[in-house]
C-alpha cells in the first residue's frame, strides 16, 4: 500500500476534505482483535483512511483538520453509518458475535448530535448496540467537561462499550476511571514493542495487566508484531490482543478472506 505523506507546504485543507468526502474518497480499513487464550476474533478496530487522488492519507494527517471543521458532524454521521454497514457483512461472513470498536474523538464527544446521530444509525442498520464500541484515547487530556460524562453515560446507557484508547501513553491521571464504567483498557503500541528492552519493562506491563484486573477491565495489548510478545502477554494473563501479527488493518473485501481463511484452519 502506497501511504502518501504530506508535507509542510502541502497541508490539507477543509475544501480538499469536503471534496473527498463528496467523492466517497474516505474507507475504513479494518483490524480485527483476538482473545489471546481462545484464538476466537472479538471485534474489529475501524481505522480510517483517505483515498486521496495522490495516494492514501493516514488518518493522524487530516483528522486534526476535520476535528476542527464543521465537517465533523458529517463525518461521525459517515463513520457509524459505513462501520455499522459493514458489520453486518462481516457477521453475515460467520462471525455474528464480533464487534465493531470506533474511535472517538475530543471534538466528537464534545457534539451533541452524537446521540441522535449514533441512535439513528443502529436504527437504521438494525444494529444491536451490544456490538458497538466506542474507544476514547488518553493521550487526550481525560478530564471529561459536565457534557462530555453526559455522553459517556447515555452511550453506556444505550448499551454501547467504552474503551480507553492507548492507555499509559497519556496522562494516566485515572480520575476518570472513578467516575467511568470502562468496558476495555486498550494498551498502546510502544508496550508491545518495549517488552523485549528488559525486565523493568516486563514488570511495567504485568503491573498494567493487573491494573486493569482489580478493576475487572479486560486488557487488550495493542501493536503485536512477534511470536515472542504474543507468548509473553498470553504467559502473563493479557485477555485480548491486536497487531501486525495477527493481521493488519484491511479493507473489508480483504478482510473477509481473511476471517475465510481463519474458519478453514
Ligand atoms: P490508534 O487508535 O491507536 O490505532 C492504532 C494504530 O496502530 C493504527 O494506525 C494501526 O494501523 C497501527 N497498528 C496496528 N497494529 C500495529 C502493529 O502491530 N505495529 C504498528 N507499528 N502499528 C500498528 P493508523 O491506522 O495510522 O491510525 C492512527 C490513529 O488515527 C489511530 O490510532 C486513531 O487514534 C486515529 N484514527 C484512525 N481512524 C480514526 C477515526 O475514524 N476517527 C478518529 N477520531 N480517529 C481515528
Ligand atoms: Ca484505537
Amino acid at each position: 500500500m502506497f501511504l502518501f505523506g504530506i508535507n509542510s507546504e502541502d497541508k490539507v485543507s477543509v475544501a480538499d476534505l469536503k471534496r473527498g468526502m463528496k467523492n466517497g474518497e474516505f474507507v475504513f480499513y479494518y483490524q480485527p482483535e483476538f482473545n489471546l487464550k481462545t484464538g476466537e476474533i472479538i471485534a474489529v478496530e475501524a481505522l480510517m483512511r483517505w483515498n486521496a487522488p495522490k495516494g492514501i492519507i493516514p488518518p493522524d494527517q487530516f483528522i486534526p483538520v476535520l476535528e476542527s471543521s464543521k465537517l465533523i458532524q458529517e463525518f461521525t454521521d459517515f463513520l457509524f453509518r459505513q462501520t455499522l454497514t459493514d458489520l453486518k457483512v462481516i457477521q453475515n461472513a460467520g462471525y455474528p458475535n464480533v464487534s465493531m470498536s470506533v474511535n472517538l474523538s475530543a471534538a466528537q464527544l464534545t457534539d451533541k448530535r452524537l446521540i441522535p446521530i449514533v441512535q439513528t444509525v443502529l436504527k437504521e442498520t438494525n444494529t444491536e448496540s451490544k456490538f458497538l464500541e466506542c474507544e476514547i484515547t488518553e493521550s487526550q487530556r481525560l478530564e471529561f467537561s459536565d457534557t462530555q460524562k453526559d455522553i459517556f453515560k447515555e452511550l453506556q446507557d444505550l448499551g454501547i462499550s467504552i474503551s480507553i484508547d492507548d492507555f499509559g501513553t497519556g496522562y494516566s491521571s485515572f480520575d476518570y476511571l472513578r467516575y467511568l464504567n470502562i468496558n476495555k483498557l486498550k494498551v498502546g503500541c510502544d508496550f508491545a514493542r518495549s517488552l523485549q528492552e528488559g525486565v523493568k519493562s516486563r514488570e511495567i506491563f504485568s503491573l498494567v495487566i493487573q491494573f486493569g484486573h482489580i478493576l475487572k477491565v479486560p486488557v487488550l495489548a495493542e501493536g503485536i508484531e512477534t511470536t515472542e510478545q504474543k507468548e509473553w502477554l498470553e504467559k502473563n494473563g493479557c485477555d485480548y490482543g491486536q497487531g501486525f501479527w495477527f493481521s493488519r488493518p484491511l479493507p473489508l473485501d480483504q478482510l473477509i478472506i481473511f476471517l475465510e481463511k481463519k474458519k478453514e484452519n
